[in-house]
């Protein structure tokens, strides 16, 4: 049992811990000792607030049964969750947070225990704490289960246009306001009931909005905001609970993902107000949807396996663009052993990552990662997007959208003003993919019919096979 004392410390001791754990995640060398930190200290977190001052003995073996439970779910998630269903399971995770707090705000308000002791302002701030608590709380559930849905195909990619989306935002944000007003008028737990539920239902409705007006290719950033409000969902059930711990570790999360949101924002020339707003992704140009045919526009060069390995014996330069399709293929460890081959022949590999290639944040970085492909070849698309004019033969593997000229030529491109890797600058690029057919934001690729570029049809895994193949030959 921890006495308060113990559980202050062990709290402390958690706190530096998961700021250990955020600044080893920042670099792929000490990722893994950042979760590691991580790990320990969310033990030592969880046993601290289980067997801590706050919890009575009653509550414990009810506790440790959801605990088990839940436990069980995730552990058994984990283990079968594919990599391309990653950013599915963490939308829903983040969902499961928003939950939660939405569920603690209603128990804490109707529970007449847990208001106790707090009088004159101090039950003002407890009030505000709950209505805010379910506030973002259900922004985040609702927002988050609509994320899920587009990035597992559930729900289409297209964005949701309701005539004069931003009034109605407008409209719901002066009516939560309102009942926030009437809320904190409630004589009683009955009076308040009425306008949190209210309140509730609107913020499901924003959190819906919010997401079904995102289309194209905009998705990271609403991806990473969820993140960022699920810390802030976090903290909030901190501040109605009384959990110190939980208040910090939610401010973490909430502002680590804010920080990401902004990067995600920039690196697809976003403005962050705009996505909250809703409504990207949605330039004159409908996108098809995506992983459809995309409209032929002009003439494509196919090439064959035992073509590729020539180009990539005659190269002294080559960059390698990874996407969502090496993901799918599971192409990556393929990848890592022809580019030892190269290497070893004394050709520069290296490897350009777009902050959004795949479906998550850091998704390429992590596929790399387990192929064990040099950290020190493994560039951001800044520090290698001037270098392509100097490049002989450029490969993208499974990637559509990050290597897209439309982004920069085409101002009614949904992805008009996306910052891309600028590939077919280079002497030779060879897309590798299993079509024609579209990536995420539904657009076509002018890229595909340059003259300079080469398509190597067929699933990557097995057309990258086939390349080693004819290289070590
Ligand atoms: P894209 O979705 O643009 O393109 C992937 C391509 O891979 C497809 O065109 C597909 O073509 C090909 N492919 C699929 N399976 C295979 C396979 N087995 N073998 C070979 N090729 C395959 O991916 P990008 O990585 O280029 O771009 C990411 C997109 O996802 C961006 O639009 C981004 O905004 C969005 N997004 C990113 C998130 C993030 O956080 N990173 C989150 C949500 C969305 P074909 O079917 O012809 O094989």
């Amino acid at each position: 049992m921890f006495t308060t004392e113990l559980a202050t410390v062990s709290y402390i001791g958690a706190t530096i811990l998961f700021i250990l754990s955020l600044g080893g995640l920042s670099n792929q060398q000490t990722a893994l000792r950042g979760n590691l930190y991580g790990m320990i200290g969310m033990t030592i977190a969880v046993l601290a607030t289980v067997f801590g001052p706050q919890v009575t003995g009653a509550g414990i073996p009810w506790i440790i049964g959801a605990m088990l439970i839940g436990g069980s779910i995730g552990l058994y998630a984990a283990r079968t969750v594919q990599m391309t269903q990653m950013p599915e399971l963490v939308a829903l995770m983040h969902s499961m947070v928003g939950l939660a707090a939405m569920l603690v705000g209603f128990s804490t308000f109707m529970d007449p225990e847990a208001s106790k002791g707090f009088v004159g302002a101090a039950r003002s701030i407890h009030e505000m704490e709950i209505y805010i608590g379910i506030l973002i709380g259900a922004v985040t559930f609702s927002g988050s289960i609509v994320a899920f849905g587009k990035l597992s195909g559930r729900i289409g990619g297209n964005p949701l246009l309701l005539p004069g989306r931003h009034w109605l935002n407008l409209v719901g944000l002066l009516v939560v306001i309102w009942f926030g007003r009437e809320f904190m008028n409630a004589h009683s737990i009955t009076d308040g009931v009425m306008p949190l539920m209210v309140m509730t239902v609107i913020a499901l409705l924003f959190g819906v909005h919010m997401v079904m007006a995102i289309g194209g290719a905009d998705m990271p950033v609403v991806v990473s905001m969820l993140n960022s409000y699920s810390g802030w969902a976090a903290a909030a059930t901190g501040f109605m609970l009384s959990n110190d711990l939980l208040i910090v570790t939610g401010a973490l999360v909430g502002s680590s993902g804010a920080i990401l949101s902004y990067i995600m924002c920039k690196a697809m020339a976003r403005s962050f107000i705009s996505v909250i707003a809703g409504g990207f992704g949605t330039a004159s140009a409908a996108p098809a949807p995506a992983g459809g045919p995309a409209q032929p526009a002009g003439e494509v060069f196919p090439i064959n396996a035992s073509e590729t390995a020539e180009l990539m014996r005659e190269a002294k330069s080559v960059i390698i663009v990874p996407g969502y399709g090496m993901a799918v293929a599971q192409a990556q460890h393929t990848v890592n052993e022809i580019t030892k081959l190269l290497r070893q022949k004394g050709v520069n590999v290296r490897f350009g990552i777009h902050p959004v290639a795949g479906r998550m944040p850091g998704h390429m970085n992590v596929l790399l990662a387990e192929a064990k492909v040099p950290y020190d070849i493994v560039f951001e698309m800044d520090e290698l997007n001037d270098d392509f004019p100097k490049t002989d033969l450029v490969m993208v593997i499974g990637a559509n959208d990050i290597v897209n000229p439309g982004a920069q030529d085409d101002p009614n491109s949904p992805i008009a003003g996306m910052p891309v890797l600028e590939v077919w600058k280079a002497k030779t690029s060879i897309v590798m993919k299993r079509s024609m057919a579209s990536g995420y934001a539904g657009v076509d690729n002018p890229l595909f019919y340059k003259d300079n570029n080469r398509m190597l049809f067929g699933d990557a895994k097995k057309m990258l096979d086939e390349v080693l193949t004819a290289l070590k030959a």
